[in-house]
């Protein structure tokens, strides 16, 4: 830190990515991507923009907005893109967080809530999972505050149904609820169709898993006008042009091939419970996961130290260091190689463990 960097914000501790190791190949399973390439039809329309992309994109975005508008039951004033979900997430801690609205989330989730709370000075509260590691709606009746619940939840995969939260919502007509859908293609139900009968609840999308996009940058949220105008009246505070040509246009292709989005997330599903099976036979105690990643912690060995076994024999998977999870591993699912892969490693790692 330099003697420069403000007071403000001395305490900071940024959120801390999965590791992109660059020393060798790794079986990498630790940061929920696809296995998969995006749709074809992804650079086909990016390739299109390379003769203008001396021109800034189109700062409303309108293009994409109406593709989107043809999959989902939703208006395109309902709808506003950003560079990544994060983005998004960060705009709703500025746009519906304050003194008087602080904001609550589970105690284990999304590292990044509590993080874009400290960096806008927004008091939070941490409300534990229960002993299954679930989010008990309960919990978050009657908060005055702003809720983030991210649906599945991460890192453990578990969900609420669209009629529990659709329930908080009408008992909580004061508070805005995000609902963070980063991970709804792969089993969960979206809650996308409860904006246009509720003006609290605000959801949140992102091109970086299901459709394979991560390294594209492309995050939505969708909530009813008024909630879209407050953070588009960030988003044109902070950048407009925060999401470039070939973004936008590659976008357009991701949506007009939703086919293929779903084929993929199917395949994952399958090898979802392939994996669970396998792990399951291992001595695994697991979640009920329904994103693209198990949740696991084995009955044989510590969680730090199945990650560095699995580490050096170049398997790459999340480890975190926090009381309650510290047992477990978040596996991303792959394909069916890869997570043969995992399981013969792991076999490998239990049978010098046993001798
Ligand atoms: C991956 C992830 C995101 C988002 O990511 P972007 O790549 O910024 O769109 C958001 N929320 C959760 C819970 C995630 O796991």
């Amino acid at each position: 830190m330099s003697r420069f960097f403000s007071k403000r914000l001395n305490r900071l501790v940024p959120y801390t990515p999965g590791e992109q190791p660059k020393d060798q190949q790794y079986v990498k399973l630790n940061t929920n991507e696809s296995p998969f390439p995006p749709s074809p039809k992804a650079m086909e329309e990016a390739i299109k923009e390379e003769q203008r992309l001396q021109l800034y994109p189109d700062p409303d975005v309108s293009a994409l907005r109406e593709a989107f508008c043809v999959q989902y039951p939703v208006r395109p004033d309902q709808v506003v893109f950003s560079n990544g979900s994060d983005d998004l997430l960060n705009f709703a801690f500025i746009a519906f967080c304050d003194d008087e609205t602080p904001a609550y989330f589970p105690d284990i989730t999304y590292g990044f809530y509590p993080v874009f709370a400290d960096i806008n000075r927004i008091d939070y509260t941490e409300i534990p999972l229960d002993e299954a590691l679930r989010i008990d709606p309960k919990d978050y009746v009657g908060r005055k505050g702003t809720v983030f619940l991210a649906n599945p939840n991460a890192p453990t995969g578990c969900i609420l149904s669209v009629s529990e939260i659709e329930d908080l919502v009408e008992k909580n007509k004061d508070s805005v609820f995000v609902i963070d859908e980063a991970y709804v293609d792969f089993g969960a139900e979206s809650c996308i169709p409860l904006v246009s009968k509720h003006d609290n609840i605000l959801i949140i999308g992102t091109f970086s898993k299901s459709r394979s996009f991560a390294g594209g940058r492309l995050g939505f949220a969708v909530g009813c006008e008024s909630l879209i105008a407050d953070l588009n009246t960030i988003r044109y505070s902070t950048n407009p042009y925060n999401i470039n040509r070939l973004t936008i246009a590659a976008g357009i292709g991701i949506l007009n091939d939703p086919d293929y989005m779903r084929k993929n997330a199917r395949t994952i599903i399958e090898n979802r419970a392939w994996t669970t099976e396998k792990l399951r036979e291992l001595g695994f105690e697991l979640t009920d996961s329904y994103a693209n990643f198990v949740f696991a912690k084995s009955s044989w060995i510590g969680g730090e130290k199945l990650y560095l076994e699995l580490k050096k024999r170049g398997v790459l998977v999340r480890h975190f260091s926090k009381p309650r999870i510290e047992d477990y591993l978040r596996i991303t699912i792959g394909t069916r190689e890869q997570m043969q892969i995992l399981i013969d490693r792991i076999t490998e790692i239990k049978t010098e463990e046993e001798s």
